[in-house]
């Protein structure tokens, strides 16, 4: 059977520091103080169940310090919120479908096509002057 073990085998043998000792199992005397030593480990960890009102409260202080760290936030930048505000209420203002937004649409397509034509009217009358010879020499040269 051997020698029995000792305090310190029986403490690394809690810990799985060392593999199961048969010895345990086999001698009365080391097996009975084993059984202590697992019972005052049990004993000395906290259980598991953690009590309603500790979950509540821990809840309810997460949420306090986010309400006031954006309180914060809110507080500290009054220019950033108002722009996000404002941001929004374009968004809102832009989403909502006007009635007449459809034939706007067809007077600025026929707008933008008469203005385009004018803009290119007016760049093809707005070469300077110099840049005629500029073509002659390109015709000369085909
Ligand atoms: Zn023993």
């Amino acid at each position: 059977m051997g020698r029995h073990l000792t305090d310190e085998e029986l403490i690394d043998l809690l810990y799985e520091i060392k593999s199961p000792e048969s010895h345990v199992e086999r001698c009365e005397g080391c097996k009975e103080r084993w059984e202590r030593l697992l019972a005052k480990r049990q004993a000395a960890i906290p259980p598991l169940e953690i009590p309603e009102e500790l979950l509540i409260e821990q809840r309810r202080r997460i949420y306090e310090r986010i309400e006031r760290s954006a309180a914060r936030i809110w507080s500290l930048r009054p220019a950033g919120a108002v722009a996000a505000v404002c941001v929004m209420l374009l968004a809102v203002f832009l989403s909502v479908p006007r009635p007449d937004q459809e034939e706007t649409a067809l007077a600025l397509a026929a707008g933008d096509s008469q203005l385009f034509g004018e803009i290119y009217s007016m760049v093809e009358s707005s070469e300077p002057p110099p840049i005629q010879p500029i073509y002659g020499l390109f015709e000369e040269r085909q």
